[in-house]
């Protein structure tokens, strides 16, 4: 069990808690509130830790118009996976030159799409994908995609769905250049919320053997490594911090590729943007399902339907704080809804104190990222979950 209180400065400085608590004071549950600022200084601190690096930010984190217009002006790029996100990006006036087409799985007509709106970077990991974008984005810059491992040791993984193996990789690289396409790079997502550092490691030596490869083989000079997301938020479970994060991955880079390393892209998610949100909900029922059960279940007014879905699983764990104190007992926390799927923790047991009671409201940490665009439109009637940005 968590039998831990969650204590607010581990997570927030006091003085930006303090305006959050006051704007959410003003509210209606369930939301989330997001303080932009954090989001700036964790753009500062990527950018401080990984000078070199070029940034695209993953749109899909949140997409917000706020967050989108802070990181354009701050000088990212975007890494967008459909034609809804790029109208969002382009929309704010980002030039289609800082944006990539991430997404491996996408319609010929959508390719068409981004190259008639200017984006000339695409990721693929596939041989029918390539041949779309040779015939819809001709020219255009490819990166293809590799599998990793690591998946046991991110949180949130993305293997198997995405990224082709080493031979594959080669195989289309060679052929993006016979399909009059530019054989630009490598890309690899070592998993969402990664934290064993030794998965870009091993990502990082895969790529190497293509780029050499390539280079002896066919004469190809790829020039680009896209190290994907998969930095760490804050949330329950411990990570190491961002610093060391770039320590390590950078001494991976120059022991494979020397001090003269080719162009560097990093597509964040989670890790710009998680820390500046609290989603707050509302204690609905508590419960006892026999008079001598030991834990209580909480029912709240958020659920997996309205922005917990990396609950899945039990996947994500949040850090859940109250102002109730004292005494702590093992507890279920469920959300609103008529589906018994809409359970957010039942193996894991948090310890939320005994005498929380219904109507208190509960602050779950780190949850400005794959929240609010996750939530369901209308199931069992309740609307999306509600964003503010302050
Ligand atoms: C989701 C995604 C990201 C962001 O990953 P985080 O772990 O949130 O940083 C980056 N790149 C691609 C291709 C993605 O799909």
């Amino acid at each position: 069990m968590s039998n831990q209180s969650i204590k607010v400065e581990d997570y927030y400085d006091q003085a930006t808690f303090s305006r959050m608590k006051a704007f959410a004071d003003t509210k209606e549950t369930p939301f989330v509130v997001i303080d932009t600022a954090t989001v700036d200084r964790n753009y500062d601190e990527l950018t401080g830790n990984f000078p070199f690096a070029n940034i695209y930010y993953a749109v899909k984190a949140n997409p917000a118009p706020e967050i989108l217009k802070l990181l354009s002006d701050k000088g990212s790029s975007f890494d967008i996976a459909s034609i809804y996100e790029l109208n969002k990006v382009l929309n704010l006036g980002v030039s289609p030159e800082r944006c990539s087409y991430g997404n491996t799985i996408k319609k010929s007509k959508d390719i068409r799409y981004f190259y008639d709106k200017g984006v000339r970077m695409f990721a693929t990991d596939s041989e029918a994908d390539l041949r779309n974008i040779a015939k819809a984005a001709p020219g255009s810059k490819i990166y293809v995609r590799i599998l990793t491992e690591g998946s046991y040791t991110a949180d949130w993984p993305l293997s198997r769905k995405f990224g082709c193996q080493n031979d594959m990789a080669m195989d289309l690289l060679i052929l993006a250049r016979d399909l009059g396409l530019n054989p630009y790079g490598v890309s690899f997502h070592v998993g969402s919320q990664q934290r064993d550092i030794d998965s870009w490691d091993a990502a990082i030596g895969k790529v190497k053997v293509i780029f050499e490869r390539l280079q002896e083989e066919d004469g190809i000079t790829l020039k680009m490594i896209n190290l994907g997301g998969g930095f760490p938020a804050n949330y329950i479970t411990k990570t190491n911090d961002l610093a060391t994060y770039a320590q390590e991955i950078i001494r991976f880079i120059q022991e494979d590729f020397g001090d003269d390393f080719p162009e560097i892209i990093l597509e964040p998610g989670r890790s710009l943007i998680s820390n500046a949100g609290i989603l707050v909900s509302e204690v609905v029922l508590i419960s006892r399902k026999a008079r001598t059960s030991l834990h209580r279940w909480i029912y709240t007014d958020v659920g997996k339907f309205s922005g917990l879905i990396e609950t899945l699983d039990e996947s994500i764990k949040y850090p859940i704080y109250t102002e109730k104190t004292g005494e702590l007992e093992e507890v279920v926390i469920a959300g609103p809804t008529c589906d018994s799927a809409d359970i957010m923790y039942e193996n894991y047991k948090y310890g939320l104190p005994l005498n929380l009671a219904i109507g208190d409201r509960m602050y779950w940490f780190s949850t400005g990222a794959y929240t609010t665009t996750y939530s369901a439109i209308e199931f069992n009637g309740f609307p999306p979950l509600k964003d503010y940005y302050v």
